[in-house]
C-alpha cells in the first residue's frame, strides 16, 4: 500500500507515533474512545460530514423511541416488515469486515497495552477482530436489550413469533440494543464509560471528533485527571488543542504502526 509508506515516511507522523508508543509503554490503564471514523475505513458510512448518511438522506426522525415506548409490539411489527435500518447504512454493516485498525486495537488489548475500548459504533467489528474489553455506548446492532433488567441477547436467537419479544430472565420487553434518538444511553454502559475514564492513565481517541455527549465527556474527564491524550484522526477535531500527541493519519495505518513500535523491546 503506497499510502502507508508515504504516511509513515512523514517525519511528523513518525515522531508522533514514537511519542504515542512511549506513552503507552508507561501506562497501566490506557482507554480508547472509538468513533465512526474507524468503521468508515471498513466501508461503513459515517453519519455526518461529506458522504455521511445524514448528509445524504437527512437526519432520522426523532420518533422511533416514542413509537417504541407507546407500542413495543407495533414497533417490532414495523421493524420486521420494513427491515428497520434496512438502508445503505445497515447493508454496509452487513458487508463490513474489521480493518487493520480494529485488529490492532485487539492486538493492543492482548499485549496488555490497552485496558478498554469505548466505542460509538454499533457494528460489532471490535468483537469480530478479537477485542473483548469493549463498551458500546450506542448498543450493538446484532443484539436485543431487556428494558427491565438490561440483559442482552443475540437478535438471531430470540423468538419473534409473539411480539414484542420478552426477556426470559425477568419477563421485561426486549428492544433492539441500538440506542435510538431520544433514548437514554443504557445505564450499565454509561457507568462503565465513566469508570474507565476515571481509571484511565492514558486516553486515546480514534476516528472520533468526540463532540457529542456523552462521548465528549470521557477524554476531557481523563485529561483533567492527568491522563495524557493521544488523538488518532486524519482530520483536526475539537480535541486537537488539548491532545498531547496528535497522529494525523487513518487509524488503519496509525494503529498497526503503533503495535509494531510496541513489539520492539
Ligand atoms: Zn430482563
Amino acid at each position: 500500500m503506497p499510502q502507508t509508506t508515504s504516511l509513515l515516511d512523514n517525519a511528523e507522523i513518525a515522531t508522533a507515533l514514537r511519542a504515542a508508543a512511549s506513552l503507552m509503554r508507561r501506562s497501566y490503564h490506557a482507554v480508547a474512545l472509538v468513533g465512526a471514523g474507524l468503521s468508515a475505513e471498513s466501508g461503513i458510512p459515517t453519519y455526518r460530514g461529506t458522504g455521511g448518511i445524514w448528509t445524504k438522506f437527512g437526519e432520522p426522525t426523532i420518533d422511533g423511541w416514542d413509537f417504541f415506548q407507546d407500542d413495543p409490539a407495533g414497533w417490532w411489527r414495523y421493524a420486521i416488515e420494513h427491515k428497520v435500518g434496512g438502508s445503505d447504512f445497515t447493508d454496509a454493516i452487513d458487508r463490513a469486515a474489521p480493518n487493520a485498525g480494529h485488529y490492532a486495537l485487539a492486538d493492543l488489548e492482548h499485549m496488555g497495552r490497552l485496558a478498554h475500548v469505548i466505542t460509538q459504533n454499533i457494528d460489532n467489528l471490535h468483537q469480530v477482530a478479537g477485542s473483548r474489553l469493549v463498551t458500546e455506548i450506542h448498543g450493538n446492532r446484532f443484539k436485543v436489550r431487556c428494558m427491565e433488567c438490561g440483559a442482552r441477547d443475540r437478535l438471531e436467537t430470540i423468538d419473534l413469533e409473539r411480539l414484542p419479544p420478552h426477556c426470559p430472565e425477568c419477563g421485561g420487553v426486549y428492544k433492539n440494543d441500538t440506542v435510538m434518538f431520544g433514548e437514554p444511553i443504557p445505564k450499565d454502559a454509561l457507568d462503565e464509560c465513566y469508570r474507565q475514564a476515571l481509571q484511565a492513565d492514558l486516553f486515546l481517541t480514534v476516528g472520533t471528533s468526540a463532540v457529542v455527549y456523552p462521548a465528549a465527556d470521557f477524554p476531557v474527564l481523563a485529561k483533567r485527571r492527568g491522563a495524557p491524550l493521544i488523538e488518532i484522526n486524519p482530520e483536526e477535531t475539537g480535541l486537537t488543542d488539548i491532545a498531547d500527541v496528535v497522529i494525523r493519519a487513518p487509524a488503519g495505518i496509525a494503529l498497526p504502526a503503533l503495535v509494531d513500535l510496541l513489539l520492539v523491546p
